[in-house]
This record gives C-alpha cells, structure tokens and sequence, in this order.
C-alpha cells in the first residue's frame, strides 16, 4: 500500500522581498510573520512528528511562506542544517522548498541538492506575460520557463503554482498557462484563485472600479476546468484553493473576491454535477443507485449534497454507493 504523505510546513518570510506584486500584503507578512527560531523549528518539528499515527507514512519537510531561495545564503544553509539530523533518523524523507522564478540559479539549486531538498515549487502564476506585467511579479515567463528547466535538469522534483483571476486574466490565458505548467513537465501544482487582500495594490484598484474579481461561481468555472487537464496529464494537485487562514474567514483581510473555505469541494462537486446531468434525461425514473470509486463519494454527492439534491428533482430516492472496482471519475448506474 502507498505510504500516507505528510508535510511539515516552516514558515520562513523574506523580510525585506523587494517586489510588490498586486496581491500581496507584504507588510502584513513582514509585520506580523516572525522569523522562526531554531528551538522552534525542531519543536514544530518533533510535534508533528510525534503526531502522525499512520506507520506507512512520507513525511517531507516545506519551506514555505516566503520565497526560500531569496533569504540570505548564509540563512538558507542554516535552516537546511537544522533539520538535517531528521534526514539522517529517517524520519523525514525529504525536504521541499517555495520560491520564485527568478531566484533559482546555479548556486541556489547546488545548496538544495546539497543538503537533500528534492521538491521546488515556483509560484509562477501565470505563463501571460501581461498578465504578469500588470500584477506587478517582476519576472517574465520566460523566466518561469528557464528556471523550470533547470530545476528539472538537476533532478528536483518541479512544482509550478498558479493564481487564476489576476489582472489581464481571462479563462482562455488560464487554461494556456495549465497547459504550459503540463508542457514544462512539473511534477505538482497548486491552484489559488485572485482575492482582494486589504491593503494591497488590488485593493486600490478595486476601489478605483479598475480591477474585478472574479465570482465565487466563475473561480469554479475556471478550476473546473483546468483541475480535468492537469488529473489527465498525472500532475499532483496539491491545492485548489486558498489557505483559509484566520484572516481571509474571519473576513479581516478580505475585501473581495472568490474565497471559498471548502473551495476545492466546489470545484470537485461541479465536475460531478456535469457527469451525473445527464441522468436527469431518464426515461421512467424511480430510485437511482450510484457507484463511485473508492474516495469519491463526497464529491459526488457534492458540497451540500448538491449533486443529490440536483437527482432528487427527478428520482424518488438516490443513493450513492463506494465500489473498489471502479477508478477515476467512473461510475454506475443502476436505475429502479
Ligand atoms: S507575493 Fe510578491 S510581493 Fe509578496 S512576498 Fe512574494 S514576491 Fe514579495
């Protein structure tokens, strides 16, 4: 059986990130997202450690939060030590690290592949050069594409994340970026929708009437879309959706746009939706059964039962069953 995957995120901010892409809040991060301590560090560590039960378990070590690779080298090297003793144990499998595009190079790649990194994720979000441009990134695509390949030809493991919704956006250029994150050969990814953070530059913009979000409905639309491209080509998908941290639930830092705490589940029920549609032609419906494979069940009957709910205006009773049998996204229908 395959071991059950677990990663322990360090947050490590840069302090002083020269950029200011529009979404961000940089000094948010940098006024409230301390840097972590050593004895920090392996307390996090030994904690998460000691509370996985699953005996067949990978766990990797993240460093994320801030872009890894752009933190002083000396301090680069220094949290890569600190966790080496759990490399060596064997209790940690590897390491992984979030950065940007334009801080990979030679000599970064050289100290991860030193000290037993083997995942880099780039926050490339989005393979549009405008779109970039106008979200203020400071780096092109083509950078995204050089240090892709790069990463690649050492043997890291490649993660490129995008954001959906961004100024210039649309759902064409979206779906061109997943197919160019699949072209590069990335191993993961992550899909976050665009949200207007309090005190950012769309923050401004959104005020002026000069940027709009997307809708809660069209950010589904949109990941309904590319989620299907990405589970094709066998990339991982190691999020869709945002982070719901205190700040974005509680509604303090969000002005506007597509946050969602179950965002994925949206997204998952909506592919389900437009599978199980058709059923609603049935000539003579009574009751239905459903059989879907291992895991699927809660997206298949959909956030809020919506998928049940949507069957229920025909049938008079719908049941939704598990089958080992079955893969993907198949499914059974037995009509009564
Ligand atoms: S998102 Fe942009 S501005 Fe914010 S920390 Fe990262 S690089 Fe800097």
């Amino acid at each position: 059986m395959n071991p059950k995957h677990y990663t322990i995120p360090i947050f490590i901010p840069e302090m002083a990130c020269p950029f200011q892409c529009v979404f961000c809040n940089q000094q948010k991060i940098t006024g409230t997202q301390l840097i972590p301590v050593d004895d920090e560090i392996i307390k996090k560590i030994e904690t998460h450690l000691a509370s996985f039960k699953e005996q067949n378990r990978r766990v990797e070590i993240g460093f994320f939060g801030g872009s890894f690779t752009g933190v002083p080298f000396e301090q680069q090297k220094h949290y890569l030590e600190i966790v080496q003793p759990f490399l060596r144990s064997g209790e940690v499998a590897a390491i992984r690290v979030s950065t940007r595009p334009d801080y990979i190079g030679e000599k970064q790649l050289a100290l991860l592949k030193e000290y037993g990194v083997q995942s880099i994720e780039l926050g490339a979000q989005s393979f549009d050069e405008e779109v970039l441009r106008l979200s203020f990134r400071g780096h092109t695509a083509q950078q995204t594409e050089t240090a892709a390949k790069a990463i690649l030809k050492e043997k890291f493991k490649l993660g490129l994340q995008m954001m959906i919704g961004l100024p210039g956006d649309s759902l064409q250029e979206a779906l061109k970026t997943a197919k160019r994150i699949i072209e590069l050969g990335a191993h993961n990814t992550r899909i976050y929708p665009a949200v207007v953070i309090k005190d950012t530059v769309m923050h401004q913009w959104y005020e002026q009437g000069k940027y709009k979000p997307l809708s809660l409905s069209e950010a589904v639309e949109w990941a309904k879309q590319i989620v299907p491209l990405f589970e094709k080509a066998g990339l991982k998908i190691l999020r869709v959706g945002l982070h719901p941290s205190e700040g974005l639930l509680s509604g303090d830092e969000l002005v506007a746009g597509p946050f969602h705490p179950s965002f994925k589940e949206l997204v998952l029920t909506e592919i389900w939706g437009d599978l199980l549609k058709p059923l609603l032609k049935t000539k003579k419906p009574g009751g239905v059964l459903i059989r879907v494979p291992a895991g699927q069940l809660n997206a298949a009957i959909g956030h809020q039962a919506k998928n049940r709910k949507m069957l229920l205006e025909l049938f008079r009773a719908v049941k939704f069953v598990e089958d080992e049998k079955l893969d993907g996204r198949e499914f059974r229908v037995v009509v009564g």
